[in-house]
């Protein structure tokens, strides 16, 4: 299709569905967290949907598709836009597809949940938890993220391997941007074609996760002299199959300081192991740090400081967390490089 596509047949069309053409709506709409890299800020930071729409039901993402598909209408999903390189920036303008209002589980049953693919992924841990039950692996972004987010553009885990690992998803619905959208059921290693895809083979519905039962989860920090003392404990506490484990993020000295709960459990000078681990692991774990010539420097309750806002969880130390942990105290100044001109940038909203 050639030309400017027809945005007023688009909302013609989409009567109904909650769209919004407003600029304030749609640039918020159109951001990720692609701002982390300056190299991404300035290319992306003009990019704008044209409207956006959010769906309340697979129902009406199927009549957007539809529509967008017919009318030659590019379509950008997002889910919480937590991405961190531009992923659910609409680089064409056209539609962003927000998934927020498909939310709930569908169903728990012989460790496996069903799960729309809007629903936030804390929101998710909760009912779960409710039924004795949690998802073995979760992005750093547990509280604002969604979970079809994760599984079209998130990683990996210090325990099950890569988000699209065999075993790691049960299960993928998605509908084809078609004149007439195609559900398709994803099984098994199919579920490749749409995991960490980012959208381009579908727009995800719901996904089924295999669940572990509940741990009362420890937060631990452990202190070393040097990095690849850290570097050397965390491989092998990684490997170690033994040891109940949900998180291994090593910081170098120079880190530390940038990671204000850490202040006064860690020496100045230390790089740090942060730790999830199961309580029975506990002694195993301390030995581990101990031939690593390490010490434990903090042992604490990983759900109080998940649910405590005086307290930020290990796991918001931890990967990209540790990039926003830094910009946070030092933006415009590069931890490597010389000082940079401070720039002013407009701060993605959630
Ligand atoms: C501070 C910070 C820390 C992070 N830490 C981690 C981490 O620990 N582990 C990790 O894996 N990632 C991490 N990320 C990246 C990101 O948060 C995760 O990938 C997250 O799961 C994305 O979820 P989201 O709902 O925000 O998805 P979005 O950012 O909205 O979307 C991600 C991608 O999936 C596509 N998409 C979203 N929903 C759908 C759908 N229903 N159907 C089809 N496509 C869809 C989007 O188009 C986009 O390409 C981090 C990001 C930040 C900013």
């Amino acid at each position: 299709m050639t030309g400017a596509p027809d945005i007023r047949a688009l909302v013609r069309a989409l009567d109904g569905i909650a769209l919004a053409l407003d600029l304030p709506t749609r640039r918020r709409k159109s951001r990720d967290f692609f701002w982390y890299s300056p190299i991404l800020r300035e290319r992306l930071d003009a990019a704008c949907a044209d409207l956006i729409a959010s769906p309340a039901d697979t129902g009406e993402v199927r009549r957007v598709l539809s529509a967008c598909a017919a009318l030659g209408v590019p379509v950008t999903a997002r889910g919480a836009g937590t991405g961190n390189y531009g992923q659910a920036t609409p680089l064409a303008g056209g539609l962003v597809l927000d998934m927020t209002g498909l939310t709930g589980i569908e169903w728990l049953q012989d460790g496996v949940v069903r799960v729309r693919a809007g629903t936030n992924i804390l929101a998710l841990a909760d009912q779960l938890r409710g039924e004795g039950a949690e998802l073995r692996l979760y992005p750093s972004t547990k509280r604002t993220a969604t979970i079809g987010g994760l599984v079209c553009g998130g990683a990996g885990s210090a325990s099950w391997g890569m988000l699209w690992e065999a075993g790691n998803i049960v299960a993928i619905d998605l509908l084809t941007m078609e004149p007439e959208p195609r559900p398709v059921t994803l099984r098994g290693e199919r579920c490749r074609l749409a995991s960490r895809c980012f959208g381009t083979t579908g727009i995800v519905t719901a996904v089924e996760l295999p669940v572990q039962p509940l741990v009362a989860w420890r937060d631990v920090v452990a202190a070393f002299d040097t990095l690849a003392a850290a570097a050397r404990f965390g491989r092998a506490f990684t490997a170690a199959q033994g040891i109940g484990k949900a998180l291994c993020s090593v910081s170098e000295a120079a880190i530390v300081p940038y990671l204000e709960p850490l202040q006064g459990r860690v020496a100045a000078g230390d790089a740090a192991a942060l730790l999830m681990m199961a309580p029975h692991s506990m002694d195993a774990t301390a030995d581990l740090v101990r031939r690593h010539d390490g010490r434990i420097a903090s042992d604490e309750d990983a759900l109080d400081n998940e649910r405590d806002p005086e307290r930020t969880p290990l796991y918001e130390m931890s990967y990209n967390h540790t990039t926003r942990n830094v910009l946070k105290r030092d933006r415009g100044r590069s931890i490597t490089g010389p000082a940079r001109p401070r720039r002013r940038h407009v701060r993605p909203h959630r």
